[in-house]
This record gives C-alpha cells, sequence and structure tokens, in this order.
C-alpha cells in the first residue's frame, strides 16, 4: 500500500502530515517513510532516525574528446535539453542541466562522446522506531533532482503488500513530484486556508488526476484565515473528500518548532490522525472517490 503525501504549495505543513501520519500508523502495521522532497529534505528532523546505510546516486554524464570531435553538430541536434553545443568545431557539455538520456553519445558520428558517472546525491536508509525510514538528498548545486527521486523511490519495491509505504513528495508539481507521486494507490493533498493555497490545490488535483490516483484532501491551520469555506466549495464541486482538518493552535506551531511530533504531544490530533488513517482506509476500500 503506497500512500503519497504532496501539496502544491510548499509550507503547508505536508511533511508534518506525513510524519505524524507515520507515527500513529507504525502502532498497527509495518510502515515504511520515503521522503522524496530531495531538495530540501526535513522529516528526519521529525522522525529523528537512525541511518545505517548510505548509497551515492549517480548520472551518466557525456564527456567529449576533441581529438575525435569534427565539430559535426549533430549531438547539438539531439539534445532536448540544450546540455551539449557546438561552437566553431567543439562541442561543450553542461553537466548540469544534462538528463543523462545518452543521445548524443549514441549518435555521434565519429564515436566522440563517452560516459562518465558523476555524482549528483544520495540515499539513506535508516530506522526511526518502528518505522523504516529511507530519504534522499541531492548535492548542492544539482539542478536535475529526478533521478534521486526515483532512486528513493526505488526503496518501495522491497515492501511487501503488508507495509504501508509514506511518501513525502517534493512541493509543487514539477518532474519530481511526478517521480514521487507515480504508483501510488492514494495521495493526501495538504492544503492551507489561503487563496495560494487554494489555488496550489487545484494545480495539485489536476496533476494526480490526470496520473489516475485518487486523492483526499487535509486542511492544516483551519482558523487561522477565512478561506477554509473557499477550499471547502472547491472540494465538493470537485468530489474531493476532505479527509482531516487540523486547526491552528499557537500550541501546534510550537511542538513543531521543537522538531515535535504532534500526536506524541496533544491526544486530540492523535485521535485526529487515527481518524484520518481511518478515512484514507476507507478511501482505498472504496475504490477511492477523486477520480
Ligand atoms: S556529434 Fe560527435 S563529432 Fe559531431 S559535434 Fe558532437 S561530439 Fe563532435
Ligand atoms: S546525455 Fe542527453 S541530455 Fe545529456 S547532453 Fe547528451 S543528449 Fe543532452
Amino acid at each position: 500500500m503506497i500512500i503519497s503525501i504532496a501539496s502544491g504549495k510548499g509550507g503547508t505543513g505536508k511533511t508534518t502530515i506525513a510524519t505524524n501520519l507515520a507515527q500513529v500508523i507504525s502502532t498497527e502495521m509495518d510502515t515504511w517513510f520515503l521522503d522524496c522532497d530531495v531538495e530540501a529534505p526535513n522529516a528526519h528532523l521529525f522522525l529523528t532516525p537512525q541511518i545505517d546505510k548510505t548509497q551515492d546516486v549517480s548520472l551518466l554524464i557525456p564527456e567529449v574528446d576533441d581529438s575525435k570531435c569534427d565539430g559535426c553538430g549533430v549531438c547539438d541536434e539531439v539534445c532536448a535539453f540544450n546540455a551539449i553545443v557546438v561552437l566553431g568545431d567543439k562541442a561543450m557539455v553542461f553537466p548540469e542541466i544534462c538528463h543523462s538520456c545518452g543521445g548524443c553519445s549514441r549518435c555521434c558520428p565519429k564515436k566522440a562522446i563517452s560516459e562518465t558517472p558523476v555524482r549528483i546525491g544520495q540515499v539513506e536508509a535508516g530506522r526511526a522506531g518502528d518505522i523504516r525510514f529511507f530519504r534522499g538528498v541531492s548535492d548542492v548545486g544539482v539542478a536535475v533532482v529526478t533521478p534521486v527521486v526515483k532512486a528513493v523511490k526505488n526503496k518501495a519495491r522491497l515492501a511487501d503488500e503488508n507495509t504501508a509505504v509514506l511518501i513525502d513528495a517534493p512541493p509543487g508539481t514539477g518532474c519530481p513530484v511526478v517521480a514521487a507521486v507515480s504508483g501510488s494507490d492514494y495521495c493526501v493533498l495538504v492544503t492551507e486556508p489561503t487563496p495560494f493555497g487554494l489555488n496550489d490545490l487545484k494545480l495539485a488535483v489536476q496533476l494526480v488526476r490526470h496520473m489516475g490516483i485518487d486523492c483526499g484532501v487535509v486542511i492544516n491551520r483551519c482558523g487561522l484565515t477565512g478561506s477554509e469555506s473557499d477550499v471547502d466549495a472547491y472540494c465538493e464541486s470537485e468530489g474531493i473528500p476532505i479527509l482531516a482538518r487540523i486547526p491552528f493552535d499557537r500550541r501546534y506551531a510550537g511542538c513543531y518548532a521543537r522538531g515535535g511530533i504532534w500526536v506524541n504531544e496533544f491526544p486530540e490530533l492523535h485521535n485526529a490522525f487515527n481518524a484520518l488513517w481511518a478515512s484514507i482506509t476507507a478511501e482505498l476500500a472504496a475504490g477511492g472517490s477523486a477520480q
């Protein structure tokens, strides 16, 4: 069972919802947590895992042998990302934007391009109490992070059918989010009751629907602004279930700032996350309602 937790907008409390949900589920069943927000992973601040394994993630980046290259320009034409450019009679590679598709090296008529592995990040594995924990971390300055997300996602393949796999997706609706959410049985979209939150929720709903994944919404920080009714109206018009409403409370914000886990400190939130988990399993059993 793979459940992703996503949000069109950053800063909605997605990781807080994901880590608290993991904590609650782990008392019932085998639980794996995959932090796929590889450019800014922060679930470890709350779950405080013990990391026992790390594994590099590398991309094959082209390297041009100037003695063989005649500047024909074929590689420049083939590359869809402008990551290899021919200037005069020389081909220049821009590794930061190379997607490692291998097209240039395969098409080079002079066999002047070889490929060298270049590290772009790493995957860490460990345990946080009863939770099996994985996270991806992209290296500073790396622009193409989706392969790091995929490397973390690959760990989910090792889980059996009785395991709940929670995926903390990156914010936004770009390629790393698609990589994180793809293959999920259900997606929890975390939003906040603001016009920006609603706008980005709509984009996220379009994305997961396009991917054929059922979704439900958690509204975080309820009561902080007056826009909750707008989120309600949108979800009702789209037939999207609201799975939980987490009120704004300064005590909750203080717990978050200390790196605390809500469900361990606030009985009312422990109940709320148990109810959230029950709603998700009910949605899964019903085959979802957001298609
Ligand atoms: S395709 Fe090969 S020979 Fe032609 S410009 Fe590119 S690297 Fe040089
Ligand atoms: S490997 Fe692909 S993305 Fe990278 S430079 Fe070659 S054609 Fe472009």
